[in-house]
């Protein structure tokens, strides 16, 4: 480590092995990936992995696995299909300590770039609510690309201060508070400057804002999940110390269980500062001993009242069904039903028809950048099914589906033409756009067209997924 990582060195006091530490963070970090179950299975994910990624399964999360340092999952074409996630194994922790289940309403109230969002999106079986907010409107984007390649359709993004979000209190069940930080367990990725203290201040104020604004929106009884990526006690049990004490009669600090080997407690003390002996329950990853980045997370409970029930988020803010007149041709092309869709509700946005669970809510206040997953652009005459919505619900199609063999699948990936034979091409498949199968995934669209007896397949492929292929 160069001399920029020198103010690490004050957590000697606190780490009996740490030159342990300290050679830790010379080491690459490994990623992990966690299965899409929306689409297939983690057995299925791990067979059709092997041979490509070193994949070893994380003892304290199903469907997760550890990849080797080299390896670069967001190459292999299952990473554009939507089979996984890609995450640092620290980062799987908040999300595993919150226990969102199907029927809670989910707040994330700190979103971007996203993938927490979507495990929990992924938590609620992509049906009910999570609402993902963040400050910055364009660390958002990512957000957007993993919602379209995952096929979620039970997420809304917000953007604004999340302290100030215009939202009913008691109103969810579970939030996520993965607060702006130091980021000082990034350090394995090259995150190595000292912050100055007055950057680290406004933080700490920051921090305690996004907290009491979590308290009002969290219903009686529900849960709160702070975490961070820095060691910095002043951003972790410094700021819940001063929350607890601050909210005594409505706050406690829930045990946790299940956390990855290696897990240490909170810190009682730093340096002159001791802190509210229950953070014993919150959990320390420090990268000698979890052989993860540094994290830290906590999980706090709201106090049930007797009136504990949450209230209901008031008006909504989407658009009654759309009446768009070119859906129905659209839908009867792949032989969808009225009641195929019955999950789901259709709605206009400014640029695309877009598809999101029946039962997703979402209260006017918040400034909305999307809702659901894109179906159909609107600008277009004809209306043309947008590849998340091939892949997303593909399974469902009766006709138009064409399974692609290996040459033309990879004429498909890198948005080349390419020709087929007759014997191709199913008596269910017409020219116009068709849903593309191969390895049972659907991949997405092609537009079929015969010339003088010669069959042709023009690629959909987004031009953004365009990646090298293994
Ligand atoms: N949860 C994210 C994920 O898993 O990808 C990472 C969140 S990152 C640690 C912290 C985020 O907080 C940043 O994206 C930053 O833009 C956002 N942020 C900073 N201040 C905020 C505020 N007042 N309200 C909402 N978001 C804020």
């Amino acid at each position: 480590m160069n001399v920029e990582g020198d103010h690490l060195r004050r957590y000697e006091s606190v780490l009996p092995d740490f030159e342990a530490f300290w050679e830790a963070l010379q080491r690459p970090l490994p990623q992990t990936l966690a299965v899409n179950d929306q689409r297939l299975s983690a057995a299925a994910l791990a067979e059709g992995l092997s041979g490509a990624l070193a994949l070893t399964p994380l003892p304290w999360r199903p469907g997760a696995f550890r990849l080797a340092p080299e390896d670069r999952p967001g190459r292999h074409w299952r990473f554009s299909a939507g089979h996984f996630t890609v995450q640092e194994e620290a980062s799987l922790l908040p999300v595993a300590l919150l226990e969102a289940a199907p029927g809670d309403r989910v707040l994330d109230l700190c979103a971007a770039p996203g993938n927490k969002t979507a495990l929990l999106a992924l938590a609620l079986k992509n049906r009910g609510t999570v609402l993902a907010n963040d400050l910055q409107e364009s660390r958002l984007a990512a957000l957007h690309d993993l919602i379209r390649r995952l096929g979620l359709m039970n997420v809304s993004t917000t953007c604004g201060d999340g302290a100030r979000l215009p939202l009913g209190e008691n109103t969810f069940d579970r939030i996520l508070l993965d607060a702006p930080c130091t980021a000082e367990g990034k350090a394995q990725r090259g995150y190595l400057r000292a912050s100055s203290e007055t950057f680290r201040a406004g933080l700490r104020q920051t921090q305690r804002r996004l907290l009491e604004h979590a308290l009002r929106l969290c219903r009686p009884g529900g849960r709160i999940v702070y975490s961070t990526c820095t060691f910095a006690p002043e951003e972790n049990e410094g700021v819940i110390t001063a929350f607890l004490e601050a909210f005594a009669d409505q706050v406690r600090v829930r045990p946790v269980h299940g956390l990855p080997p290696g897990a240490s407690p909170g810190l009682e003390a730093f340096e002159d500062q001791r802190f509210h002996p229950d953070l014993v329950h919150a959990c320390r990853l420090w990268p000698q001993r979890s052989g993860t980045g540094g994290f830290f997370a906590v999980c706090l409970e709201k106090a049930a009242t007797e009136r504990g029930q949450r209230t209901p988020l008031g008006p909504s803010a989407l658009p009654d069904m759309t009446e768009d007149p070119r859906l129905p041709a659209l839908l009867a092309r792949y032989g969808w039903t009225q009641k195929d869709l019955e999950p789901w509700r259709l709605i206009d946005s400014p640029r695309s028809v877009r598809i999101l669970a029946a039962d997703h809510e979402a209260p006017r206040g918040p400034r909305y950048l999307t809702h659901g997953l894109d179906l159909a652009r609107n600008r277009a005459r004809v209306a043309k099914l947008s590849t998340p919505a091939a892949m997303a619900l593909g399974p469902l199609a009766r006709r138009e589906v064409l399974e692609l063999s290996d040459a033309a699948f990879l004429a498909y990936r890198r948005r080349e033409a390419c020709l087929l034979r007759d014997t191709e091409i199913p008596p269910t498949v017409s020219p116009g756009a068709v849903l593309l199968k191969h390895k049972d995934t659907f991949q997405g669209i092609g537009i079929l067209y015969e010339d003088n007896g010669v069959w042709a397949l023009e690629s959909q492929f987004p031009k953004a997924w365009v990646r090298d292929n293994t």
